[in-house]
């Protein structure tokens, strides 16, 4: 396929532009979720976009748990009425599902950093200048070549 920002042909779909190194998609295979339902079809933006959605779930299951503790608590101190066993089900759930989005995003933070840094490193590489255009003047024109086939014994035609 064609890369639709650069041009450049004769390359696979879902892989890197050879030329400018955008992320191609087969436009016959939009099935991704996150294609289908967000239209994120860059997997960097996909990657970003679910850290995202994971530190916001960490965060509010985070609040929700404390808020509901600090409520329930004042509820207590209050009329002296003992929270509902069901509660303390939604506790661990809500801790749990904090601590899970949280490693979830560290971890991905961090596989996300080591693949910038491998971009960046890669980057670098094609960014090294071209070797200098041939100098026409060097050029040796009875070469090592040329004078050794003079020695060679002449093969008969038969
Ligand atoms: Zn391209």
């Amino acid at each position: 396929m064609f890369c639709p920002k650069c041009g450049k042909g004769d390359q696979s779909a879902d892989s890197y532009c050879r030329s400018c190194g955008d992320f191609l998609i087969d436009p016959a295979q939009h099935t991704s979720l996150m294609n289908r339902v967000l239209g994120i079809t860059n997997p960097e933006k996909q990657v970003k976009f679910t850290l995202t959605i994971d530190l916001v779930t960490a965060i509010v299951s985070g609040f929700l748990l404390f808020f509901l503790m600090g409520y329930f608590d004042a509820v207590h101190d209050r009329t002296g009425a003992t929270t509902p066993p069901i509660v303390y089900l939604v506790y661990i759930f809500l801790g749990l599902v904090s601590a899970w989005q949280l490693l979830s995003f560290t971890v991905g933070t961090t596989y996300r950093k080591k693949l910038n840094a491998a971009k960046k490193t890669l980057d670098q590489t094609d960014a090294r200048p071209s070797l200098p255009e041939a100098d026409h003047k060097n050029v040796v024109a009875n070469s090592i070549t040329e004078q050794t086939t003079h020695n060679l014994d002449k093969v008969p035609r038969r």
